[in-house]
C-alpha cells in the first residue's frame, strides 16, 4: 500500500488486493478509482492534479 499527499491535503492511497489488482481510493475525492490501471504513477498523477480538500470523515468531534 501506498499513500501520496495532494497539493490540496488530501492523501491518495493505494491498495493492492489479494487479486492482484490495484485500488486507488482519493480522500479529496472519495472512492475515487478501481482500475487495472491504477499503479503508483496513476496516484502520484491524480494527487498532482486533485485539489479537492479532503472530507472530514470521522475525525469531528
Ligand atoms: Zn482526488
Amino acid at each position: 500500500m501506498d499513500a501520496i499527499s495532494t497539493q490540496a491535503g488530501a492523501i491518495v492511497f493505494v491498495y493492492k488486493d489479494p487479486d492482484g489488482t490495484l485500488s486507488s481510493d482519493c480522500t479529496g475525492c472519495g472512492e475515487y478509482a478501481w482500475t487495472l490501471a491504477a499503479d503508483h504513477d496513476f496516484a502520484r498523477q491524480h494527487a498532482a492534479e486533485c485539489l479537492r480538500r479532503p472530507h472530514p470523515l470521522r475525525l469531528a468531534a
